[in-house]
């Protein structure tokens, strides 16, 4: 493992990690949460967020359909699942998104669940398998 040097300014600081691969550093990074770790919906991770509504679908020009999805992330070091999350689907090509406006529904359902402890609504079991299984 390498040693992170110490930096002056922000730039010294960008132009280090364009050019050092951080993989060399991660024994000495503290685990850090971002919010783009809400954002993220594991099981539709192609999803793009659209500040309003549009006609058509913007990357191929489809109708769009309402959907339902559910919405997986990881918060605070383990998963959970909304459901009941309105997302965009375009008729032919299946391309989805969500709006800013759900993202900050779930932002705010994800803060709630953190701090006043929300009771969740199910709990499910999910099955761990070791790829070394299939041996
Ligand atoms: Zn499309």
């Amino acid at each position: 493992m390498s040693e992170i040097p110490g930096f002056k300014t922000v730039e010294e600081e960008i132009e280090f990690w364009e050019t050092h691969d951080s993989a060399d550093y991660w024994g000495e990074m503290e685990e850090a949460k971002f919010e783009v770790d809400l954002h993220q919906n594991l099981l539709h991770p192609r999803m793009i967020t659209l500040t309003r509504r549009p006609e058509h679908c913007p990357r191929c020009g489809n109708d769009l359909d309402d959907a339902v999805i559910e919405h997986v992330a990881r918060s605070c070091g383990h998963l959970l699942m909304i459901r009941d999350v309105p997302a965009l689907r375009c008729q032919r090509a299946g391309h989805e998104y969500i709006l800013e406006k759900t993202l900050d529904r779930l932002e705010r359902l994800l803060e709630i669940e953190n701090t006043e402890k929300l009771q969740p609504a199910e709990i499910i079991h999910i099955p761990v398998f070791s790829l070394n299984m299939a041996a």
